[in-house]
């Protein structure tokens, strides 16, 4: 739960689940529900008889959002917290999680039916834009003396790509390109040699940058043909606020929001979704099955953390464990094609609880 481990330096990781609505061709099809939320006991429960094996099974998460929650309750619960704890100097992280087509990019970027316009963000807004407009809305509201920058990045099969990097030579000849490396800082951190950052100093800014890499994230997609469900992006947001103490000393506080969309879950295997643990050799996604580890093993206090093995828990370990909080929304279909999927996504989840 919630509560579980936070309190003075402990882990915080909270877990939600949302449930997107059949979409208008499910729905003309007459396709059958199998999952039913109870937002208010926080529950979800799969439903099914096959053949004449019944299935059914409830699982509790910190907050469940059913399929007419809105995208402005999903920012409430999930991301206001945690966008205070990083004006307040704490890295913080937001992950979604699920088989492709549930709503991870829906629920993290938006359902891009429209633009923000005059500053305001449209309904079907997802967490990036939302938090981006509360941070600025916040730090110009404290008229804060501060820096902010951005940086877009993609991780596919354990190699990096910057998002934001100039076009020239970017994909046009994939043997030219230079694969960006992780280094070690000497001091338990990481970075990534190379990586583009950007400085930015407005919402709109940052929302043309969001669309930039997100397009440039479709377009390596078609180039190298490569399924977009098997590669994780990363959007981070760093900033620095120049504070003075009550003894009139400046100090500045720095805090990290990473925004995290992952691979398709449905790049795992039931069990390891399970316990952590691949059925096969060739594991298709190390990434997606370390995070599940590490979280596992952060919650549970059980020892030994595997940030090591992961390309994605290396990036970020300052951001996960510690004084971080950390928040999931695992995304699930309520179809009964997507059963055995969804039943391996609530076990990821409900593990990292
Ligand atoms: P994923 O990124 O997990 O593969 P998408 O975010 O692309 O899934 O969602 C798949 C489709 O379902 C998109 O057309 C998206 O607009 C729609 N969708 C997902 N979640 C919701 C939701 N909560 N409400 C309405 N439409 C949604
Ligand atoms: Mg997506």
């Amino acid at each position: 739960t919630s509560s579980k481990g936070s309190g003075s330096g402990g882990v915080n990781v909270q877990v939600l689940l949302r449930c997107r609505p059949l979409s208008e061709e499910e729905r003309r099809v007459g396709t059958p529900v199998v999952v039913t939320c109870n937002d208010q006991r926080r529950e979800v429960s799969v439903a099914q008889n096959i053949a004449n094996k019944q299935i059914d099974r409830t699982f509790a998460f910190d907050k469940v959002f059913g399929p007419k929650s809105q995208q402005q309750d999903v920012f409430n619960h999930a991301v206001v917290p945690l966008v205070s704890e990083v004006l307040d100097g704490y890295n913080c992280t937001i992950f979604a999680y699920g088989q492709t087509g549930t709503g991870k990019t829906y629920t993290m970027e938006g359902g891009g039916g429209g633009k923000a316009l005059n500053g305001d963000l449209p309904s079907d807004a997802g967490v990036i834009p939302r938090a981006v407009k509360r941070i600025f809305d916040i730090l110009e509201a404290q008229s804060a003396e501060y820096s902010m920058k951005v940086s877009f990045l993609e991780l596919y099969n354990e190699e990096l790509t910057d998002l934001l990097a100039p076009e020239e030579s970017k994909f046009s000849d994939d043997k030219s390109k230079k694969p960006m490396a992780l280094m070690e800082d000497g001091k338990g951190g990481v970075f990534v040699r190379g990586l583009e950052e950007e400085l930015v100093s407005s919402a709109a800014e940052i929302y043309r940058i969001l669309e930039r890499g997100s397009a440039k994230r479709k377009t390596a997609e078609t180039l190298l043909n490569k399924q977009s469900s098997r590669s994780h992006s990363i959007f981070s947001i760093t900033i620095h606020i120049k504070e003075c103490t009550h003894e009139g000393e400046e100090m500045i506080k720095c805090g990290k929001l990473n925004l995290v969309d992952l691979a398709g879950s449905e790049n795992i295997s039931r069990s390891g979704a399970r316990d952590g643990r691949a059925r096969e050799a060739g594991e298709i996604n190390k990434s997606l099955l370390t995070l599940g580890r590490v979280i596992n093993t952060l919650v549970e206090h059980s020892g030994h953390i595997p940030y090591r093995d992961s390309k994605l828990t290396r990036l970020l370990r300052d951001s996960l464990g510690g004084k971080t909080k950390t928040c999931i929304i695992a995304t699930i279909s309520p179809s009964v094609h997507c059963l055995e999927e969804t039943l391996s996504t609530l076990d990821y989840a409900h593990r990292a609880k």
